[in-house]
C-alpha cells in the first residue's frame, strides 16, 4: 500500500521573550520519510521551536503549513488533530494506569474526535493498544502500571501513545534524555524503522551525537535562534561553523 506523503513547511518563524530572541527566523521543510535532527547548544531555541510548531507557543511572525494548511494561530489540540503528534521531555503517562490503559486512552480520545458524540468504552481499544505496544517492544508489560516501569520503558510507552494518534508528523523533544547509551541507540533505531514503515515525518532533538549522526536522515543546526547549517549527517559533521559552535561550547 502507498505511504502517505505529507509536508510541514516552516517559514521564517520568530519568537522573542522580553529582549531575548529565542527563535530568530527559522525556515525548513519536513517531509514524510525524514528523520530530521534539530541540534544546537543549550538555549539555542530548540524547545521553543517545538512549542511553536505544535501551537503551545504563538510565533511573533512566520508560518507553519501542514500540506498547505496554516497551523499558526490554531490551538494545540487542533494541531494534534490535524496530525502533528508530540512526545515530551517530561513524562506524560499516568502512573497508576496500566501501560495498555495509557495507550487506550489516546485511542479513545482520537475516536471521540473522529466520531463526535459517540462515547465508546476504552476497553474497545485494548487490541489496537496491544498491537502498538508489541511494535515498540512493550507487549509483555501491557498490564503493569506505568509507575513501576524502568525509565527507558516509559519512553517506549510514550512513543506508542504518540503513534496511537496516527500522526503524519511527530515531534520528539529529547526523546532519549536520561537514557543509557545503548537504550538511546535502540530507541532511535526503532524510531527510524517507524519512519520507514509508516512514512512518518519526524523532527527530534538529541544531545548524543552518536545517535544524531547514526540515525538522522538530515540535520539542522540551531545557534542562538538561527539555523547555521543544514544537510546530511556527513555534511553537517564536516561543517566548520558547526565544529566551532560545539567546540566553543
Ligand atoms: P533549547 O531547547 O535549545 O535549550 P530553549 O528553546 O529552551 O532552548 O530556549 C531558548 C532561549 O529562550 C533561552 O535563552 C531561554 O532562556 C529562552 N526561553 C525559552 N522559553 C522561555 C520562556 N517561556 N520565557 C522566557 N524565556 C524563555
Ligand atoms: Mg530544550
Amino acid at each position: 500500500s502507498e505511504l502517505p506523503m505529507s509536508e510541514l513547511v516552516v517559514r521564517d518563524l520568530q519568537r522573542s521573550f522580553g529582549g531575548v530572541q529565542a527563535v530568530g527566523g527559522v525556515s525548513f521543510t519536513l517531509r514524510s520519510g525524514d528523520l530530521l535532527a534539530l541540534i544546537g547548544p543549550n538555549g539555542a531555541g530548540k524547545s521553543t521551536c517545538f512549542n511553536l510548531l505544535n501551537g503551545q507557543l504563538r510565533p511573533d511572525s512566520g508560518s507553519v503549513k501542514l500540506d498547505g494548511t496554516e497551523l499558526v494561530g490554531l490551538p494545540p489540540r487542533r494541531i494534534w488533530a490535524l496530525g502533528v503528534g508530540r512526545t515530551f521531555q517530561i513524562t506524560a503517562t499516568f502512573a497508576s494506569m496500566t501501560v495498555a490503559e495509557n495507550v487506550q486512552m489516546v485511542l479513545l480520545s482520537r475516536a471521540r474526535r473522529l466520531f463526535g458524540l459517540w462515547r465508546p468504552a476504552a476497553a474497545l481499544f485494548r487490541e489496537p493498544a496491544l498491537a502498538l505496544l508489541e511494535r515498540v517492544g512493550m507487549g509483555s508489560q501491557a498490564d503493569r502500571p506505568c509507575g513501576v516501569l524502568a525509565y527507558g520503558d516509559v519512553k517506549r510507552v510514550e512513543l506508542a501513545m504518540a503513534l496511537a494518534s496516527e500522526p503524519t508528523v511527530l515531534l520528539m523533544d529529547e526523546p532519549t534524555a536520561g537514557m543509557a547509551p545503548a537504550e538511546r541507540l535502540a530507541l532511535m533505531a526503532l524510531t527510524a524503522e517507524l519512519v520507514r514503515e509508516r512514512g512518518l515525518a519526524v523532527l527530534f532533538t538529541e544531545h548524543d551525537m552518536d545517535v544524531v549522526f547514526g540515525h538522522a536522515t538530515r540535520v539542522l543546526v540551531l545557534d542562538r535562534g538561527r539555523l547555521i547549517a543544514e544537510g546530511s549527517p556527513d555534511q553537517v559533521r564536516a561543517d566548520p561553523r558547526v565544529q566551532s559552535v560545539y567546540l566553543g561550547g
